[in-house]
């Protein structure tokens, strides 16, 4: 039984009133999640009672502090299914993995000319990171466009591989349509062009269960903050094969074996990627998050909140004027919308003023936005705590604000 009241009650953020609305509303969970009370727990915990530097102390705190940070590297390896915890690179989130990948793939892969393929559905993240290779390298950009209905226009992907194409880099979920990519079918066209896989998962491993070696994708990136664990971490899950043959991100300690002024030699994965003193606390954070959604089962957390979209989708059609972006199939926890002529940043304001909270622009998705005709819209987004009676809110919210326009 999912019961998600009971849930509700490990967030205690969600008791809050705003404005002198109670409870408070929050669909604002693609841009980031509520933390459950272990994790947050977890973490006090581990400040007040381990803290020490990991990987190169003696003592006994420093070993507990490695041994917690190791464990929990074990825990995302299990949560994605790596075949190995040496294929986990602990990041600051999905931007700094997509830059990661972006610049030392491209230092050992990628010469002037060489082509990226990307969409038009992309977080500016994987996009702006490839373009700033491009400025140093002269590498080219290939971009998928998009049906009207908000698909990625597949046969469109095939067309664009030739003999310059050397990755393909593609967000598995929308953060604007919702729309959730065919990235089995998008990595297999590429291996048969032997090309590797890149998968940007910010709104993907949120929100279903995502098995990295069935995907056999090369690379996949996620933010811990968007799944319910602190911000500062996040993860690049790279195949062994490439994370060894693609020079280190940056320089610092923890990431080499032995350095002389003349030369240096790198530590073994994926330590390689990991210059200076990790978020060991942020990391401990992550693998509770990671054990509580696995404790509610991931399958159910994605029925519960495919349920939620459905019936937003349904409430929110019988909206007068109201139109809604993606497509009506096929997609995940986010619901793009405008009403009629009211502007999308008039509709959030109102809306938070009833206590609900949503997010309004361009979502970090300006070519998006272009595509769609559009400068902004309001973005409601989903979670495992979401309700029907929230759903509800944000309807009636909405029409309030429409009737007063
Ligand atoms: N990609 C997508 C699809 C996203 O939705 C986001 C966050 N909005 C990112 C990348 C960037 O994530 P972060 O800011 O946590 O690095």
């Amino acid at each position: 039984m999912y019961d998600v009241e009971r849930i509700r009650e490990d967030f205690p953020i969600l008791k809050r009133t705003i404005y002198g609305k109670y409870p408070l509303v929050y669909l604002d969970n693609a841009a980031t999640t509520q933390k459950p009370r272990s994790v947050v727990e977890a973490m006090t915990d581990e400040y007040y009672n381990v803290n020490a530097n990991v990987h190169r102390g003696v003592h006994f705190l420093s070993q507990q502090a490695t041994d917690l940070h190791e464990r929990s590297r074990e825990t995302v390896r299990s949560f994605l299914n790596a075949r190995s915890a040496s294929e986990i690179v602990f990041t600051r989130g999905t931007t700094e993995s997509i830059n990661l990948v972006a610049n030392c793939y491209a230092e050992a892969f990628m010469r002037e000319g060489d082509e990226v393929i990307i969409s038009e559905m992309e977080h500016h993240s994987n996009i702006v990171s490839w373009q700033l290779v491009q400025a140093r390298k002269g590498i080219r950009l290939r971009v998928i466009p998009l049906t009207d209905e908000g698909y990625l226009d597949m046969e469109a992907y095939r067309q664009l591989f030739n003999e310059h194409t050397r990755i393909v880099s593609i967000t598995h979920v929308s953060n604007v349509l919702g729309t959730v990519n065919p990235v089995e079918e998008i990595i297999r066209i590429a291996h048969d062009h032997d090309v590797p896989v890149l998968v940007d998962g910010a709104q993907s491993a949120p929100h279903f269960a995502v098995d990295v070696r069935k995907l056999d994708c090369d690379f996949f990136a996620f933010s811990g903050h968007k799944l319910y664990a602190p911000t500062g971490i996040g993860v690049l899950y790279g195949k062994e094969k490439w994370l060894d043959r693609i020079p280190p991100y940056m320089g610092g300690g923890e990431m080499i074996k032995t350095v002389t002024m003349e030369k240096t030699t790198y530590n073994d994965l994926p330590y390689k990627f990991e210059a200076g003193t990790p978020d060991y606390v942020a990391s401990t954070g992550l693998a509770r998050a990671l054990e509580y959604v696995s404790a509610l089962g991931m399958a159910h957390i994605e029925a519960h909140e495919r349920d939620l979209v459905q019936y937003a989708m349904r409430r929110m059609g019988e909206i007068e004027d109201v139109h809604i972006f993606g497509p009506k199939d096929g997609r995940d926890s986010v619901i793009s919308f405008r009403v009629g002529d009211i502007h999308h940043l008039d509709m959030g304001t109102l809306l938070d003023r009833l206590g609900i909270a949503v997010r309004t622009g361009h979502h970090c998705a300006e070519p998006l936005m272009r595509r769609l005709g559009v400068e902004g819209t309001c973005r409601a987004s989903f979670a495992l705590y979401n309700t029907r009676a929230e759903v509800d809110a944000l309807v009636a919210g909405i029409e309030r604000v429409r009737k007063m326009f």
